[in-house]
């Protein structure tokens, strides 16, 4: 069995998030998917999520409060009105383009942590620390993980390398079951793989040992790719 995982990032209308959302639950009731699937919306879709059962929802990002003066935030009050009890962490695009701190990511998870949300956690490199070898790789994101608790029961990893996402270039088979491995042998937790994860690699890639699921952007957005996607790894 597989988590596969879409990111929907800043995209869709309410309109073909509706679509995407009809879509996917019709193929999901009518095929025997054992995966676990996980769709992240934009935050103004949430509601178009209230009545499918197939498939869970989670938010992209929200604030470490439960409501506040944080403009352009939103917090637990807002997420409890979605029934929405899962959400991604330290996503490369948070830390690099949004300019989240360490310091902030390992806050925003311990108060979510201590709510019992489930917990989708990303790490992973930009290219010039993959240019400098495996251990500084795995050097960089092990500070990834200070101050996160990685027993918590709630958490599922997603390994996406900077250089990976969005770029069309997916790590080599042998570079993710290599970080896999080692990221493994010390935090026993769910791990997913992301970074152009596309409807003609993700069944190798899921094949790869200790790769639990893929967490997939810019190949989910399409209904019909995410549903071959689902096809794929069933
Ligand atoms: P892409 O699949 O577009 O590379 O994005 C991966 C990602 O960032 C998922 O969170």
């Amino acid at each position: 069995m597989a988590i596969i995982a879409s990111n929907f990032k800043t995209n869709h209308t309410r309109k073909s998030t509706a679509l995407f959302v009809n879509e996917v639950n019709n193929y999901l009731k009518s095929n025997n998917i054992k995966n676990e699937v996980y769709v992240f919306p934009t935050a103004t879709s949430l509601d178009l999520f209230d009545t499918v059962p197939t498939f869970s929802i989670g938010v992209q990002n929200a604030y470490a409060t439960a409501n506040g003066s944080f403009t352009g935030e939103i917090g637990t009050t807002q997420l409890d009105e979605f029934e929405i009890k899962t959400i991604l962490i330290g996503h490369s695009e948070r830390r690099h383009i949004l300019g989240e701190s360490q310091n902030k990511i390992a806050k925003k998870y311990e108060f979510y942590k201590e709510l019992g949300y489930k917990i989708i956690y990303c790490i992973g490199e930009p290219l010039e620390v993959k240019n400098q070898g495996l251990i500084k790789t795995l050097e960089y994101i092990y500070e990834q993980f200070d101050g996160i608790d990685t027993n918590y029961e709630n958490l599922i990893l997603a390994y996406e390398p900077v250089w990976a996402i969005g770029t069309g270039v997916t790590a080599t088979n042998e570079d993710i079951e290599n970080i896999h491995n080692s990221i493994k042998e010390k935090i026993k937790k769910p791990l997913l793989y992301g970074g152009s994860v596309k409807v003609e690699n993700v069944r190798e890639i899921c094949q790869i040992p200790n790769v639990d699921g893929a967490l997939i952007g810019t190949a989910s957005w399409k209904t019909e790719d995410f549903i071959q996607i689902l096809e794929n790894t069933k």
